[in-house]
Parts: C-alpha cells; structure tokens; sequence
C-alpha cells in the first residue's frame, strides 16, 4: 500500500525543526520562495552529493559542468524558450487570482466561481538587464533550465575531455520560473534548483539509452530509501509530448496532494543541437571515427528537481509511532541524506560525562555532520534526534568512566549496543556506509 502524510505535518516539521522556512519571512514573505535552514541545507547537500556521486563520480561517461545563470539571450530564442515558454493563463473577473488555463476544469474561478478573462499567453522567464542602463538591447533572462548551458558548451566539452559517444554532462544549479499556479511548499516555487543530465548518443541507439536511464534513475531514489509502491513511470501521451521531445516519461511520487513528477526523462532527438548550430552558425558536431562521419548526437536528458526530491525523501522518510503516551514522530531517512549523522549525549551534565562526550564529538566531527545536546533528558534528546532523522546516537554514561564503552542507539529499531570508546569510529562508519544495510540493516523502509 502506497502511504501518504499530509503536507500540513512536513511543512510544520520542516519549519519547527530548521529544515526549511519561508522566503523573507519577517517582511511577510516572498510568494513561492523557500529558505533552507541549518538541517534543510545539509539535507540538499546530501541530496546534491548523491546524485552527483552516482551519475559523475561512479561512471566513467559522464562529466561535471557548472555553466552561468545568465546566457546569450540567443540561446533563448534558439532553445524556443522565448517563443514558446509560456502559459496560457486567466484571470477571474471579480476577485483577480489568475489561474493556469489548463489546469482548470470548467470555466470559473476555483477560489470564488467568479467569471474568467479568455486565456492570455504569459511568458515564464524572469527578465533582467545587463549593465547601468535598462533598454531592450540589454535584456537577459535568468535561465528556467540548466540544460541550455550544457547543449551551448557540448563542443567545449568534446574537445577538452576527448570523450567518446555515448557520453553525458551532469549539472546542478538554480533556475527560475515565474510560475502561475505555485504551491504545494517546495513542490513548485518560483527559484529552484535543478539536476540535470544530457546524455549524447548515437541516433538509433537512443531508445536503449533513454529505457536505460528511466531504470537507472527509478533506481537511484529507490536506493536512496524511497518506497517503489510511492514511486511510478508515466509516459507522456502524444498530446503533451514537448515540442522537441520523440519520447518523454516522468517519474511521478506519490505526493501529499497527489501523484506528481518528480523527475522527467526525455528523448530530445537532434533538436537542441541543431537549433544551436542554426542560432550561432556554429558547428556543433561529432565525427564519428568508426564512419569518418560528422554527425549530431541524439540526446537524452534525465531531469530532476532537488527540491522536489528533497520533499519526496521527507515525505517518504516521515512516521509516527505510538510511545506510550506520546507519539514517536521520526524520519527513517537514509544515513546518506540525513541532516545529522550522530548525535553524542552525555548522560547528565556531570562535568567528568561531559568532558568524555566533547572529546568525542571533537574527534567525530571530521568525519560527519555531529550534533552534540546535553539539554533536558535522555529521553527528550533521542526523540529530538528522531524527528530530524539522526541515525545514530552515542550516549555516554557513568559506566562510561569505567570501562570506556559507549552506547549506540539505533533510530529505527531503538536497539542499543555497547562498544568500545577505542572501536567507535569504525563501529559508525559499518553502520553508516550503504554495505553495512544488507547485513545490519539499520534504516527500515515501512509499508
Ligand atoms: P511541471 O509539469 O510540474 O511544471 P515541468 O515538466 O515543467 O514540471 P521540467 O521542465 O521537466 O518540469 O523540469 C524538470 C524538473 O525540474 C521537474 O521534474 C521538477 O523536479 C523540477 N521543476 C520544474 N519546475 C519546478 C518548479 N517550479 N519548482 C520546483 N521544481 C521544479
């Protein structure tokens, strides 16, 4: 059975515990911009690293990329970002609130029933100019994907990495829409960050390398500890196909409010390249050494939102058990996603337990994200760290003193085990490191 939290329980969390918080909160807010706080940064950290660990660092047909936020404003034109980048979009008549087009389903306003204006196309580019003086030969745009910056640089790529077909570039960065309808917290906001692959092909070996990434990527947030029954691949029916898209299906997670996408994966033919090549007068080719052919690769682009994951990981992580009175609310994520790795917990504020507990937050803290709490009980402490997705506590005791052995304490399961002060690090690192699940499985995926 697929399981669903309500947003109203991620959001207070979020917000309770320092994950994330409203944009600009003490002037009232920015509409649909988030900041992360203290934990919801090191979240995207991690998400960030993961994904960059498996699609960069673990292949050997992939390069980094870290192009700029502001581009030519001919990459517009050319991408059809210009043109074709908006939104038919209305407006109500009595109370104003203006409404996607598309996502209505009759012809009143869903806030008050009240008339709509016919559909007006609203482009979603953000708008700036460069320089001291505002005039349209200056205007840029702030990207509304990273995927252009990679498809403009692909021959500085090719030449200064001599990479062979098939190869991709991988890239994480900020892009900005001005979308109609946001909401749903961090779902769709109007900044966002982006994680994205263009993956150059041979043409006719497109649709293996496109089923090839549908599958790695579907995988890559089931490792991560995601549950398979939140998480199904969509195909785009031809009618919603993009324009310059041969194929397109997403990878949709059950959502609070719903199935959505969280990731999209797209066969982009030769368009981006050729467009480009049209644009700039540019070639942007390959020579194919096996045919001494120039040709332009196909491309296939796996697309996902960091936000958007990291949403789905705390909705995916978030639980609530019965404890005696009370409820245990925790988050089983996954060790490498978790904000905090350990937690160290002296026992009380003894001065001789606190000295043993800072030595060894001290010694920890090179290796991990370290929380160090010696504030109100034991208890208390353990159900903090909880509710942040702390994998690990280590709790220092007056037995401690003795025998120099501390405590472990699991957060799925709460067991608890006595080791060594001398074996602690390498004791964390089995339990922490992704090998180390299979045999001592120390995170639980519910349901
Ligand atoms: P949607 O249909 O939900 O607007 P899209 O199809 O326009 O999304 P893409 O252009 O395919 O999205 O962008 C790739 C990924 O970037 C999406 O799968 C999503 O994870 C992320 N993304 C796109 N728009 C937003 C946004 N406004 N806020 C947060 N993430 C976004």
């Amino acid at each position: 059975m697929p399981t669903k939290v309500e947003m109203e329980k991620i959001v207070s969390l979020c917000r309770r515990r320092g994950f994330i918080f409203p944009s600009s909160e003490i002037y009232g807010g920015l509409s649909s911009c988030w900041d992360y706080g203290p934990l919801g940064v090191e979240l995207k950290q991690n998400i960030k690293q993961a994904w960059w660990r498996a699609v960069v660092q673990e292949r050997d047909d992939m390069v980094g990329l870290d192009a700029s936020i502001l581009m030519h404003p001919q990459t517009w034109v050319a991408s059809g970002h210009l043109e074709g980048f908006a939104d038919p979009l209305v407006e109500c008549k009595s109370c104003h609130l203006r409404w996607r087009h598309d996502d209505l389903e009759d012809n009143n306003c869903p806030a008050c029933g009240g008339e709509l204006t016919e559909p007006h196309l609203f482009n979603l580019m953000f708008k700036t100019s460069i320089g001291p003086i505002e005039e349209e030969a200056n205007i840029v745009y702030l990207r509304p994907e990273t995927a252009q910056g990679i498809f403009v640089n692909f021959q500085n790529v090719l030449n200064t990495t001599r990479k062979r077909l098939p190869f991709g570039i991988a890239q994480i960065g900020k892009a900005f829409r001005n979308e109609i309808t946001t909401g749903n917290f961090i779902f769709r906001s109007r900044e966002f960050e982006q994680m994205e692959i263009e993956f150059f092909v041979k043409p006719g070996t497109d649709k293996e390398w496109f089923n090839y990434w549908l599958e790695e990527r579907l995988d890559w947030y089931v490792k991560l500890g995601i549950k398979k029954e939140n998480l199904r691949l969509r195909q785009h029916t031809k009618r919603e196909l993009a324009h310059y898209a041969r194929e397109c299906s997403d990878i949709d997670y059950l959502f609070p409010m719903g199935w959505a996408e969280l990731e999209g994966i797209a066969n982009r033919g030769d368009f981006d390249l050729v467009q480009h090549v049209k644009y700039s007068g540019k070639s942007l080719n390959y020579l194919d050494e096996e045919t001494k052919e120039h040709i332009i690769p196909f491309i296939i682009e796996p697309s996902a939102g960091v936000d958007r994951s990291a949403l789905a990981f705390l909705c995916d992580a978030y639980d609530e058990e019965p404890d005696k009175e009370e409820i245990r609310v925790l988050l089983h994520l996954h060790p490498t996603l978790a904000p905090i790795k350990v937690a160290v917990l002296p026992l009380s504020r003894r001065e001789k337990l606190v000295a043993v507990a800072k030595k060894i937050y001290a010694d920890l803290r090179p290796n991990w994200m370290i929380q160090y709490d010696d504030t109100q009980s034991i208890g208390r402490r353990y159900r903090r760290q909880d509710e942040i997705g702390t994998p690990l506590c280590v709790t220092v005791d007056f037995q401690s003193l003795e025998d120099e052995q501390v405590t472990i304490r699991e957060r799925d399961t709460m067991n608890q085990i006595r080791v060594p002060i001398s074996e602690l690090r390498t004791t964390l690192t089995a339990k922490l490191s992704g090998e180390a699940f299979d045999t001592q499985p120390l995170w639980t995926t519910k349901g």
